[in-house]
């Protein structure tokens, strides 16, 4: 039988803008958010339109709280909450932890993104069952007696944070969404935090020829990807942040290469659902 818990699933899967046509629809038009279902809460990983998606599915029978996590602050992370519904549904607890990045608050971002004249309102009119929680990137974030979420800083323009749950002190999940290998140390950083865990999503935007005329932008290659993979062959990665001009076709066709040569390689697809083990 089907196990309705212990799902991971992909509610948003591009980056920088929700936008494409009915040809880049398979891999996805809503902007970055994943969700996981557990026996006793729910927890997101970035709230960008995807965020709403779910917002929207998600059973009125379903009480269990949900736990969201920011891994920076531009918008296409954070444009989906204000149409998450159970935000404004006062039986819903929902904790929203935001790192501090570049010496500077996320709730003074999450101010600024949802008050006019950006957004007719604030976020004063959450429910009251809604709150906000600042961390230092580094910080153990511990969700119950068997779950943590540990956070480490990744280089972005303007810092991003990037996340590693585990469950029974098992990795079962790192996120890390938009960074830019920009040092010697990135590479090895990213190893090291995922160390052979179960699923790694990661930023791939860009082909390395791609990349060139992007530096600085803040985001990875698929070749760091084929590095990263030969290093975590008992890792399931996923290739994510898609960039929003590509079609399916061009995503697909970019993707080849690493796709034969590693098995353990996948490309998200928004609404993909992934049972975990
Ligand atoms: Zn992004």
């Amino acid at each position: 039988m089907k196990s309705e818990t212990d799902k991971l699933i992909f509610w948003g899967t591009r980056g920088g803008l929700p936008a494409g046509e009915i040809t880049s629809a398979k891999y996805g038009l809503a902007t970055c958010c994943v969700g996981l279902v557990l026996s006793d809460r729910h927890i997101i990983f970035d709230a960008g339109s995807g965020i709403s998606l779910f917002g929207n599915k998600i059973n009125s029978n379903d009480k269990k709280p949900i736990d969201i996590f920011i891994g920076h602050y531009h918008y296409d992370h954070l444009i989906g909450l204000p149409f998450f519904t159970p935000l404004f549904n006062k039986h819903r607890n929902i904790r929203v932890f935001l790192p501090k990045l570049d010496d500077r608050n996320g709730i003074d971002a999450i101010d600024k993104l949802i008050s006019p004249p950006l957004f007719p309102i604030s976020k004063e009119m959450f429910s009251e069952t809604v709150s906000f929680h600042s961390f230092i990137p580094g910080n153990t974030i511990k969700l119950n007696a068997n779950c943590s979420v540990e956070t480490s800083l990744f280089p972005h323009p303007g810092q991003n944070c990037g996340f590693r749950f585990k469950r029974f002190g098992n990795k079962t999940l790192c996120y890390i969404s938009d960074i830019e290998n920009n040092s010697e140390n990135t590479l090895e950083n990213i190893i090291e935090f995922t160390e052979n865990g179960a699923h790694l999503i990661i930023d791939s935007s860009y082909t390395q020829e791609e990349l060139k005329s992007r530096r600085g932008w803040g985001h990875l290659s698929l070749n760091d990807i084929e590095i990263i993979a030969a290093k975590l062959p008992q890792t399931k990665i996923f290739l994510y942040h898609h960039d929003i001009f590509k079609s399916d076709r061009q995503i697909e066709e970019d993707a080849k290469g690493i796709l034969s040569k590693h098995s353990n390689v996948r490309l998200a697809k928004q609404f993909d659902t992934i049972q975990l083990s």
